[in-house]
Formats: structure tokens, sequence, C-alpha cells
């Protein structure tokens, strides 16, 4: 298959690119570069340098390059930044995502893989969160990505577009080997940031919150590896071109989480020595539990995430930190 992967210079999209390419597809990246790295993409990947605001030249893109599947990452990421500036979000998102569907119902009516959150369904009692659980997003950046969920209902509806959307939990890690990983400019997520701390960039590592009600106090995620996403990403696309796929949306995540104070021990355990911790308060807008209910992707789709063991997801981030202390700024 040709594959048009946009926002595939980023964190996820990269990843999702190597794997794409060692399942044999061809794959021509779409970018605007405002948070992605070229370095991160194999030489024989062709580079599209375009904006998706820029509708002629999504258009363009699809033309030139005759894609039969269209992966779309693109997107601002950031929960608090989306607080701050909404209009930014709604514009790159929402509308970035919609120039992209009229491209495509107006050139090649190609299935589309989107790449959404759990951070549509917002806080919820049902733990294991199933897909069909209630969207209730709490931040601008879920609620763009629950409202370009449902564009792409309404054109699939409408167009015959085939898609699928996967619902990331917390994605983490680097590709074995330590050649790629993240290398986001405002660092959030608590394995990075671990990582760079034990790299001394950092003082010391914050708890945000220990009164929560789970089993040591701290919150507890669904820490997803990157390599595995990247793997959904293929099996989503293939199952959609091969046109026998059943659900549209699915849930990618382990299926079980592990607390924060649990991430920090195997980051000592991976790095070798303790890392300085500090209680802080809680974080607004930190459910105490975000676990996925992945079994209809795993049925469904076959997938069979290959890193469940917290050291060695943990081991595979630490590699590429301390490789590329700077990411992809050497
Ligand atoms: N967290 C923390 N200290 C940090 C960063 C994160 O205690 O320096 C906690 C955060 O409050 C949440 C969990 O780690 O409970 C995962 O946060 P992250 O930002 O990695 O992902 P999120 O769940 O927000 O998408």
């Amino acid at each position: 298959m040709k594959l048009l992967v946009v926002g595939g210079a980023g964190y996820i999209g990269s990843h999702t690119v190597r794997q794409l390419r060692a399942a044999g597809h061809d794959v021509v990246v779409l970018d605007n570069l405002s948070s992605g790295h070229p370095e991160a993409l194999p030489p024989e990947v062709t580079l599209v340098k375009a904006d998706l605001l820029d509708a002629e030249a999504v258009k363009a893109a699809l033309n030139a390059h005759q894609p039969d599947a269209v992966i779309h990452f693109a997107a601002l990421i950031e929960v608090g930044e989306s607080m701050r500036a909404p209009g930014r979000y709604y514009r790159n998102n929402v509308l970035g995502s919609l120039n992209l569907l009229q491209a495509i119902v107006e050139t090649r009516k190609i299935p589309l893989v989107f790449s959404s959150t759990a951070a549509v369904y917002g806080t919820t009692d049902a733990v294991p969160i199933p897909e069909t659980a209630t969207k209730q997003p709490e931040s601008v950046y879920g609620e763009t990505k629950w409202m370009t969920e449902q564009m792409i209902h309404a054109f699939g509806t409408a167009h015959g577009l085939p898609y699928t959307i996967l619902r990331y939990f917390n994605v983490c890690g680097a590709a074995p080997g330590g050649t790629i990983g993240e290398a986001h400019a405002n660092k959030t997520h608590l394995i990075e940031l671990a990582c760079l701390t034990a790299l001394g960039q950092r003082e010391k590592m914050m708890i945000f919150g220990d009164d929560y009600p789970t089993p040591d106090g701290t919150c507890i995620r669904d820490y997803v590896h990157v390599q595995d996403l990247a793997d959904a990403h293929v099996l989503a696309v293939e199952a959609l071109h091969g046109g026998g796929q059943v659900a549209t949306t699915y849930n990618v995540g382990l299926g079980h989480g592990f607390s924060v104070r649990e991430v920090l021990d195997a980051v000592d355990a991976v790095v070798g020595t303790p890392l300085t911790r500090e209680l802080a308060p809680r974080r607004a807008g930190d459910p105490p539990r975000l676990v996925a209910d992945a079994n209809l992707i795993v049925k469904e789709l076959g997938f069979s995430p290959k890193f469940t063991d917290l050291k060695e997801i943990v081991a595979t981030a630490w590699e590429w930190h301390r490789t590329h202390p700077h990411g992809f700024d050497q």
C-alpha cells in the first residue's frame, strides 16, 4: 500500500512510519514541522512540508502522490495550552482535519485512520473504559479530538468514507535501539520527565498528589508503548484496505494500569539510582484512574502488544534519552 501519513514527523507518527516501512508499505509524510522532526524519518520517505490549514496544498499532495489510505496524526496536543489558547486548538485540530476530510472526499475517497485520545472520555466511573463510555472531554484539546471524531463519522456516513479511529491512552517509550523517541518542546509526560531528571536536566520528580483513591494514593494510567501503538495503526490501515474491519473506533492500551509511584520505581530500577521525589499538590484535571478496555482491538484487529512489562517500556525510553539527551537537537 502507499500511505500518506499526516503529522508523520512527530513522536507517534515517526514510529508508525517505521512500522509501516517494516511491514512493506510505501510512505509519504505531510507535516508542517511545527513540532515534528524530519530527522525522525527514514531517508527513503518523501516529506511534503505543508500545513493542513492550507487546503489547496493538502489537495495537491493527495493528487500528486495518489495514496491508498491516509493516517492522520497532525494536531496540537497540550491540554494546559489548549485551555489558554483555545482558538489555536480549534483552528489547527478541527479546521485542519476538516480541510483534510474535504480534500479526501473531493479527490480520492480513500480510507482514513485518525489519531484520537482517551481525553475524549473525561472522568468516568466506567474503568476499564469501554469505547462506548460517555464522552465528556474536560479540556479543549479533548474537545477538538471528539469534534473531529464526529466530523469523520459524518463524512463517513455521507460520502461512504471508510475510517478507523484509535483512542490512545498514555503513550510512552521509544523504538528499541534508541534511534527515535519522544522529543516534545514542552515536556509534561511522566516517563520522559523522569528520564530527563535522571540525566540531571531537572532537579527532582514531583508526584502530583498521593491522596487519590488508589492502592498507593497516586494516579493510575494505562501506559502503551509507542511501537505497539504504531503496530495498531498498521493493523487498522491494513484491515480498512482489506475491507474486513467491523468497528470504527478502538481504544489502544494494555488494559491494565500502573501508578505514578510504580512508574518512578521502574525508572529508578532501570537507571540504577533513585531519583529525588517530592510530593506536590494534585494537578488540575487528573482523574484517579484511566485504564483502557482494550478487548475490542485485540479481538477484531488482533492487536497484541509486545511491551507489557513496565521496566522494559521504561528501558526503551531511557535508552533514547540517554543517547539523545537533547532530543534531535544534538
Ligand atoms: N505526573 C506526576 N509528575 C510529573 C508528571 C506527571 O506525578 O512530573 C502524574 C500525572 O499527574 C498523572 C500521571 O503522572 O497522574 C501521568 O501524567 P502524564 O502527564 O504523563 O500523562 P496524562 O495522564 O496527563 O496524559
